[in-house]
């Protein structure tokens, strides 16, 4: 499947990782909207949050905890995590995937 965040699950291009756990990984956005933007991915493909849901919920508290930990290491603790749902909604990389963005880095 040509998917690109499936490539950087496989590591088969790179990106800046900054953590990991059992069902997901996560990585800087390679143009970050705020000072802090990074991606929170599940390993196994799923095209948007809503088929990760009903497929591996597991997978998708997975990413909440790991999304909430990387928050407070790198953020005063305060930040948002989003969704894009669909092209409409802004959504590019049909590959699941949360947003952590939060526009005051951790002191
Ligand atoms: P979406 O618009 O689908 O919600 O978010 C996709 C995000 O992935 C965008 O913020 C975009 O900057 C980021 N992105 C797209 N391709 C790559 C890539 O190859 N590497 C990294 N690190 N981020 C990417
Ligand atoms: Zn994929």
């Amino acid at each position: 499947m040509d998917c690109i965040f499936c490539k950087i699950v496989a590591g088969e291009i790179p990106a800046t990782l900054v953590g990991e756990s059992e069902h997901s990984i996560a990585f800087k956005d390679i143009s970050p909207r705020q000072p802090i933007h990074i991606l929170v991915v599940p390993r196994e493909h799923h095209s948007n949050v809503a088929e990760l849901a009903f497929a591996n919920p597991d997978a998708l508290v997975d990413l909440v905890q790991l999304g909430s930990h990387l928050a407070e290491q790198h953020s005063s603790g305060s930040f948002r995590l989003t969704f894009n749902t669909g092209t409409e909604a802004g959504q590019t990389v049909f590959h699941a995937h949360g947003h952590i963005t939060s526009t005051t880095p951790k002191k």
